[in-house]
């Protein structure tokens, strides 16, 4: 019998609609789901990941009010198995957009698979309206000062207007 907690991990510098549609989408097939919050530390991201974990808790119960205890978030820092073991979650969820994701994927997921066989990794696609959308290309925007309203959910478009405002201001000062 497969698992029916499933964790959904990432970076999530910063949660986009698209995460937001893949949770949803895992809510529907799993019993409950585990949002992941990585520490990133080899990545150099905007938001911390205390500011990452405020930013999912807000927006998926802003976005799915009726999940209650079946929607956790958390931070990792451990190995992602390690953590999911912790939690008791047996199935990984990744968000599959476009063939350039596929490489990195599936490559993830073989090292998981050999790291925990008994841990399977589940992909859904994205939906079509989502494929072209990254955390990267908000986060770029945004600090270009566009209009990154429609991509991300409220609170995180607040979040990256003041982060905006205040990368501005330092590039202002030091220039
Ligand atoms: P990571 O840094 O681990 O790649 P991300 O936060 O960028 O984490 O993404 C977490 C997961 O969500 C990944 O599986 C990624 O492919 C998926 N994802 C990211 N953006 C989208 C999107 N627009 N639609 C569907 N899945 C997405």
């Amino acid at each position: 019998m497969i698992s029916r907690v499933a964790f959904y991990p990432g970076s999530f510098d910063p949660i986009t609609c698209g995460h937001l549609d893949i949770a949803e989408r895992a809510l529907r097939l799993f019993e409950r789901l585990i949002v992941g919050v990585a520490t990133s530390q080899n990545k150099n991201t905007l938001f911390s990941q205390t500011e990452r974990v405020a930013q999912v808790e807000h927006a998926v119960s802003q976005s799915f009010p009726k999940a209650g205890s079946r929607l956790r978030v958390v931070g990792f820092e451990s190995l992602l198995i390690e953590s999911m073991r912790q939690h008791e979650a047996r199935v990984i969820v990744r968000g599959m957009r476009a063939v350039s994701d596929f490489e990195f994927e599936f490559q993830l997921a073989g090292m998981n698979r050999a790291l925990a066989p008994d841990i399977e990794t589940v992909f859904l696609t994205a939906s079509e309206k989502y494929h072209f959308l990254s955390s990267r290309f908000v986060r770029e925007i945004a600090l270009m000062g566009g209009d990154i309203a429609s991509f991300v959910p409220p609170c995180v478009a607040v979040a990256l207007r003041k982060k905006a405002d205040s990368e501005g201001k330092t590039l202002r000062a030091t220039s």
